[in-house]
């Protein structure tokens, strides 16, 4: 692996392009803005005692958890914007680890990557979540249990308030999952309109229990 990523990098850091063994420095890995001190259970936002949040618990989300492990802020941006948009598959690997430091991934049965619509998939190539995915837990990797029913605009064009009505009913399940714990997976949680679309999907099949693993979350600003 240290072999194959050489060649790719030619030893430096992917980026401060400083000598490294792998794809990142360890000064720039001990840089990633990895999220610390108490957060809500449920969303992973900001919490002083670690309790579930005032937002939680007036809009409750169909999803049960989320594991957030990056805060999306430079360079972890950085690092999500080159996997997604120029096709820098190594730091799937790199991100899913991290992400791996972060979760129980013996806790769930099935982990199902945030399905892209048939469009984005054939313009971009790949899934950068299932791509993560693959990273954190391949043997329970289910790329294929959760769909698109339909194609919907880019969350990220739209304010925050239509991301909900963008996305919802956008999404199936392909299979029963009685009584079945689920991991989401997905590059960023911002809103989570999104992620909150897919647990009511894997709901409406059954799973008993839905948490999201995120490798970055946004804040929203106050
Ligand atoms: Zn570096
Ligand atoms: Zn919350």
């Amino acid at each position: 692996m240290q072999k194959i990523l050489g060649r790719l990098f030619g030893g430096s850091c992917f980026l401060c392009r400083g000598a490294a063994g792998a794809l990142l420095c360890a000064a720039c890995d001990a840089d990633l803005p990895r999220l610390a001190g108490p957060r809500c259970p449920r969303c992973a936002l900001d919490s002083p005692r670690g309790e579930v949040c005032g937002r939680c618990l007036s809009d409750a989300p169909r999803y049960d958890a989320t594991v957030a492990v990056l805060a999306y802020e430079f360079p972890a941006d950085a690092l999500v914007h080159a996997l997604k948009f120029r096709g820098e598959l190594a730091l799937a690997g790199l991100l899913g680890n991290i992400l791996l430091q972060g979760i129980d991934a013996l806790s769930v049965d099935r982990v199902v990557p945030v399905p892209l619509s048939a469009e984005r998939l054939r313009a971009r190539g790949y899934n950068q979540a299932v791509e993560i995915a693959r990273a954190v837990m391949p043997s329970k990797l289910d790329s294929a249990l959760c769909v698109r029913s339909r194609d919907t605009p880019a969350q990220m064009d739209l304010p925050d308030a239509e991301r909900r009505r963008n996305v919802r009913g956008a999404f199936r399940c392909t299979r029963d999952l009685a009584g079945q714990s689920i991991a989401v997976v997905d590059d960023v949680m911002t809103t989570g309109a999104t992620l909150n679309e897919v647990a009511a999907a894997l709901k409406a099949a059954g799973a008993a229990r839905v948490v999201n693993w995120v490798v970055a979350r946004t804040f929203p600003q106050s």
